[in-house]
């Protein structure tokens, strides 16, 4: 018989930290907790298989679940002394969902689950607190409205917000027993009001409801954005967490508070977290009231003047340094710790590996390798190389001018600047003009993923460092400054005051999330410096890396920044790249709109020179590394003249008239440019092409050669070929360059010459296209457009669609299909390895710059991945964790 449930408490438990897939993560770290000793509530865990269950029969549970329930139950109640319903001896439970991987404000929560208007006062005796009991209450019917019954927490929040206005208060902790009774009753006829039934009161009738509402939050919005945005399959489903309660609002000797091991920001080996007397966990990260710092330390740095936990409550302070240390140890990772103080006594609610910025990931792994903690390739293997694009972001120039305009807290470090939007559609609408956006709110929730998304930075105006913006920020690597209490948002005027300023939607403003200050305008920015840990870790992964990593770039400025980020050559020079500006666009359309051969070689001859300096320059950049080069592949629409203008620019250089010549471009207009006359085809056609460009080549290896004293060895790749006969042709003209460049300077040239695999017919006739090419490199943005047949130009109009629809997971043009696409991949390079068995193999393809895809080429053993510049320390790092995983 399946086991549905499985319990802990007091010491022992039936799962462990292994059953994430089982018991959901919350959950099994929960059991691993208890049997290390620590104190946690217990309880028990239904499983994620039962989640499954539900959902595949018609959201009803398996037969033999509500036994296991009450004894489970019966468990905590052995355990506590207790028994759940009984107001004699009073169970509260909390209910939480915890699926397998985290999905922080994802998914739903009820505590104080199990009160009703007989046991709230049994509580209120027990605990010889009448107002922590009614406060309780009026939380849990609020939650359990919210979260079980779909009423919005919003009209139980209107409520309170009366009450107090009506009596003077400002804060809830102000409220005495017999004001929240009074509260109590209103919130309970809103109930019936609203729903037309009362609120239960059976505890039972209660806890299926919050267990039902659990599961069902699996499929709610929030939770289908973030799988979708985070990769995580539907079929995990969640697992639900019942526990005994704890009160971290029973008093001022009681506390809840949210901790990590070490700094998630910034990565400082620090207790780092924050916590709130007599309040419930749900306070702390919903960001309502502000919370105060756990250590003394920490309240210096920040110049609070709230004491910290160390000086207000020194004993479950000390109980709880020693177990997060125990926790870090045990885990070998910086942990993210929930916990509940009740009446001066800790209890651990949560440990997980805390998510962390790109900055404090690297830190901490650096450091855990010195510390002996984990080993180096531990220390490479734990670093998410998608997560180091944060690195890239910009910072604040220090010498630009700051006009401060607000402060709050340093969230989620990097600087952005963008229009002021108040919602997150704005900000969609504006990233869809191509527009950059700020989302500025008073604080955000789960529904707002995709606005924060979609915006450059965050600005929220309350709410801590583990509000719900300030880890959701963290977690995209999106700059974010949470709390700026000074800032005023109005959401009914659309307006935001700072400093007695009034800002509109619109109006630009830049956050420094390094530092939490707001700024009128847009600020100077600098990319940042990749060294010291950053450093450390890429000296790591290259030690373990097999694959060499390479760029694509045709600029020297490219190849010189790639350079700086680790290049190992250039695996894709795109000529048609170099003719984008000034006056080389005008030969360039010269060359495109000739009539004849005569013209079109003289347009050729203005071209050559700019194409050798380039060249040589590139060679020079790349100091002996490998240059692959590839020759003219225009789709052809992308340099036709458009404009009037343009027409009469190109018109006077050809010495023609515009109206011979708008002929001409109409005669040159293709259906299907990307299927069109490009590639090697135009190389078939006008051949002088690519013999000049061939000759622009090899003279400036000679040139760099005869400068630098080194032999430079070109790789002249020709694109776009399907069938073999066009790589030879095309070779063979290549190969006449080079003699007579030989003959003409009497050097002798060395050089490669081969192809790109970038369509299906290439990849099934490689073993005979390798009889020619010396080597291949997968074009995989144009096999990945011819294979499926869909136009890389065209695509993400439906294919977002395709993903919401679960049709595909994922952009095959960003990761590569590895089923379909790699197919034909790992076909090629095993055919032309058969013909060739030394062919060189390498991918340019965007998908040379993907994590995943990465991982594919290492199984597939090709040579190298070319990607651009700012993608290679993603990719070194993404291809030393392929070789580790390929031991
Ligand atoms: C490719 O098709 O994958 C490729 C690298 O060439 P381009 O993107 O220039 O077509
Ligand atoms: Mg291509």
């Amino acid at each position: 018989m399946t086991k549905w449930v499985y319990t802990f408490g007091d010491g022992a438990a039936e799962g462990r930290a292994g059953d994430k897939n089982l018991l959901g993560g919350k959950g099994a770290n929960l059991a691993e907790m208890c049997s290390l000793g620590l104190p946690v509530p217990p309880g028990f865990t239904i499983t994620t298989e039962a989640c499954n269950w539900y959902y595949a029969n018609g959201n009803a549970y398996p037969d033999s679940l509500a036994a296991d329930v009450d004894a489970a139950l019966g468990h905590i109640g052995n355990l506590t002394g207790r028994s759940f319903g009984d107001p004699e001896k009073l169970l509260l439970v909390s209910v939480r969902s915890g699926a397998r991987a985290s999905m922080p404000g994802m998914m739903d929560t009820v505590l104080n689950l199990g009160l009703n208007d007989e046991t709230v006062e049994a509580l209120a005796k027990d605990s010889g607190d009448p107002r922590f009991a009614y406060d309780s209450y009026r939380r849990f019917i609020q939650m359990y409205s919210d979260v079980v019954m779909g009423l919005d927490h919003e009209v139980f929040e209107e409520i309170l917000e009366d009450r107090k206005a009506t009596l003077g208060y400002e804060l809830d902790t102000e409220l005495s027993a017999a004001e929240w009774q009074a509260v109590i009753a209103l919130y309970k006829a809103k109930v019936e009001e609203e729903l037309g039934k009362p609120f239960p009161q059976d505890p039972r009738e209660q806890l299926w409801g919050a267990i039902g509402a659990v599961f069902s939050s699996w499929m709610n919005a929030r939770a289908i954005t973030y799988r979708r945005l985070h990769d995580i399959p539907e079929a995990w489903g969640t697992a639900v967490n019942v526990q005994a309660m704890v009160f971290g609002n029973m008093g001022d000797t009681s506390a809840t508070g949210v901790a990590f091991t070490r700094n998630p920001s910034t990565g400082e080996k620090a207790l780092y977290g924050e916590f709130l007397v007599n309040a419930q966990g749900e306070d702390v990260v919903a960001g309502i009231r502000t919370p105060k710092n756990i250590t003394e330390k920490a309240r210096i740095a920040a110049g609070s003047d709230k004491p910290s936990m160390q000086k207000l409550m020194p004993d479950a302070f000390a109980s709880f340094v020693t177990i997060s240390d125990k926790l870090e140890k045990h885990y070998r990772d910086m942990q993210d710790l929930e916990f509940t103080i009740e009446r001066g006594k800790l209890w651990m609610l949560q440990t997980r590996s805390g998510k962390r910025t790109a900055k404090a990931a690297l830190k901490m792994a650096v450091e855990m390798a010195a510390e002996g903690l984990i080993t180096k390739e531990e220390a490479v293997a734990r670093i998410d190389p998608a997560s180091l694009d944060q690195l890239l972001h910009p910072t604040i120039d220090p010498k630009a001018e700051r006009n401060v305009i607000g402060i709050g807290l340093p969230a989620s470090p990097g600087a952005a600047t963008g229009e002021i939007v108040f919602s997150s559609e704005d900000a969609e609408d504006l990233k869809g003009q191509g527009r950059k956006a700020i989302l500025v709110r008073v604080e955000t929730s789960p529904e707002d993923i995709h606005g924060m998304h979609a915006a450059e930075g965050i600005l929220t105006t309350r709410g801590g460092m583990t509000s719900h913006a300030a880890v959701v920020a963290r977690g995209m690597g999106k700059p974010c400054v949470s709390g700026a209490g000074s800032l005023r948002v109005d959401h009914r005027t659309g307006t935001l005051i700072a400093m007695g300023a009034t800002f509109r939607k619109g109006d630009v403003i830049t956050i420094d999330g390094s530092n939490g200050q707001v700024l009128k305008g847009a600020v100077q920015m600098l990319r940042p410096e990749l060294s010291g840990d950053f450093a450390a870790i890429m000296e790591w992964a290259d030690a373990v890396r097999r694959m060499k990593v390479r760029t694509n770039a045709e600029t020297p400025a490219d190849a010189r920044m790639a350079r700086s980020f680790g290049a190992e050559g250039i695996g894709l020079c795109r000529t048609e790249h170099m003719f984008f500006d000034g006056a080389r666009i005008v030969a360039m359309r010269e060359m495109i709109l000739a009539d004849t051969e005569a013209d079109r070689r003289m347009a050729l001859d203005k071209l050559l020179p700019m194409q050798r300096s380039d060249f040589l320059e590139l060679f020079e950049i790349m100091a002996g590394l490998p240059v692959t080069i590839r020759l003219l592949d225009p789709p052809l629409h992308e340099f036709l003249p458009k404009t009037e203008e343009e027409i009469a620019e190109v018109a006077a250089a050809m010495n023609v008239s515009a109206d011979k010549l708008r002929q001409r471009t109409e005669a040159l207009h293709e259906f299907n440019p990307m299927l069109g006359h490009r590639g090697c085809r135009l190389a078939v056609s006008y051949p002088e092409i690519a013999e000049m460009q061939a000759r622009a080549i090899f003279e400036a290896a000679v040139e760099a050669g005869r400068k630098s004293g080194k032999l430079v060895v070109p790789e002249i790749m020709v694109p776009l070929v399907g069938i073999v006969k066009e790589l030879e042709f095309v070779k063979a003209r290549i190969d006449a360059v080079a003699s007579s460049v030989m003959k003409e300077t009497g050097v002798t040239i060395e050089y490669l010459s081969g192809t790109m695999i970038e369509l299906p017919r290439a990849a099934i006739r490689a073993n005979v296209i390798a009889e020619s090419a010396e080597f291949f490199s997968f074009g995989t943005n144009d096999l990945t457009q011819t294979t499926f047949g869909i136009s890389r130009d065209d695509a993400s109009s439906f294919l977002e669609v395709y993903r919401q629809k679960g049709i595909i997971e994922q952009d095959p043009f960003v990761s590569l299909d590895i089923e379909g696409v790699g197919e034909l991949v790992r076909m090629a390079a095993e055919k032309g390895r058969a013909t060739r068995p030394d062919i060189k193999l390498g991918i340019c393809g965007e998908h040379g710059g993907d994590p995943a895809s990465i991982h594919f080429c290492e199984e597939v053993g090709l040579d190298y991945v070319s990607c651009s510049p700012y993608r290679l320390p993603i990719a070194r790092l993404a291809a030393a964790q392929a070789a580790i995983k390929g031991r």
